[in-house]
């Protein structure tokens, strides 16, 4: 008797000690207010930007960031952001395609027996039902190339897929966060860029992409070694930073907060550098409040951007 009080004491010790290094609240020190300049940009008045939503997850709070409730179930959307613009129409990421099952089955194990997923209508079907033309895309621009974010590229016959020189290493590695994109990749024009364009809000390097400040692309590695940030500039309404997984949900930049240890583990590839980039968004939000930092997968954010229907498609 006095042995099983003893275990159950330790347990509930081993419980109390990993939930206080792991899952409790502790807010990233941040060092000042910075200032920020939003950048000049000159988007033409046709271009428009909408979101699709293709797929989703459900997970606790408590998963996404330090201080997230474990009663709390948040949606984890899984989408892409369509950007027309007169120089060609862009998508930043895909979400889910249309073989998710078979894709799913290439996560880690540990990931596919504490997760499932719902499925919602792949991006190149809802493009198909509005009346476009899914491989006049002039790209795929990847914030990073992990399974949720790739998925749908195999739907896409020969629309190129920009990625950054780190980002393809990371493909081509033997990581198994990148098992997906290894196996699309052989039927996949891949469109490898650099960042000839000079600093942008406070990033040293930028890729400005249809060099008129619409569309700006920063290195910003740490959740994969070649992650980008994409800055939008719609000719009207709020400017957008599609942050891809540096946050999963927009408490990550407001607190800022990281992601607990165990997550932190599996899906970061520097998490020191991932800290990093945390505390520079934040200091930028202060600074820029009416920029929309958007997490891919944070549901509540992406309800921000005007929903892709077919009547929002721009006539040409
Ligand atoms: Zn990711």
């Amino acid at each position: 008797m006095r042995t099983i009080v003893i275990v159950i004491l330790l347990l509930g010790a081993a419980g109390a000690g990993l939930w206080y290094g792991t899952f409790r609240a502790q807010p990233l020190p941040v060092d000042g207010r910075l200032s920020f300049t939003p950048p000049r940009a000159a988007p033409p008045e046709t271009m428009r930007l909408s979101v699709l939503h293709a797929g989703r997850m459900e997970a606790w709070a408590a998963m996404a960031y330090r201080g997230g409730a474990l009663s709390e179930v948040r949606t984890f959307g899984m989408d892409a952001v369509l950007i027309e613009h007169p120089a060609g129409d862009l998508l930043i990421d895909t979400g889910f395609g249309r073989d998710v099952g078979a894709h799913f089955e290439t996560t880690p194990a540990l990931m596919q027996h504490t997760s499932s997923y719902i499925e919602e209508t792949p991006v190149v079907d809802q493009l198909r039902a509005a009346g476009r033309d899914p491989d006049a895309l002039a790209g795929v621009i990847l914030t990073h190339a992990h399974w949720d974010h790739v998925s749908g590229l195999a739907d896409f016959g020969d629309v190129p897929v920009w990625v950054t020189a780190e980002e393809m290493d990371f493909i081509a590695s033997d990581d198994p966060g990148t098992v997906l994109a290894r196996q699309l990749s052989p039927d996949i024009q891949w469109q490898v860029y650099d960042f000839p364009d000079g600093p942008y809000l406070g990033f040293p390097a930028s890729r400005d992409i249809h060099g008129d400040g619409a569309v700006v692309v920063v290195p910003a590695g740490g959740h994969t070694p070649g992650g980008v940030i994409i800055f939008v500039a719609p000719p009207r309404g709020p400017r957008y930073a599609f942050i891809g997984d540096i946050a999963w949900q927009r408490e990550g930049i407001a607190m800022p907060a990281e992601r607990p240890w165990l997550m932190r583990d599996m899906v970061d590839v520097d998490a020191a550098r991932v800290r990093d980039l945390l505390v520079r968004l934040h200091q930028m939000q202060q600074a820029l409040p009416t920029l929309i930092m958007v997490p891919a997968h944070d549901r509540r954010v992406m309800a921000q951007l005007p929903p892709f229907h077919a009547g929002a498609a721009t006539p040409r």
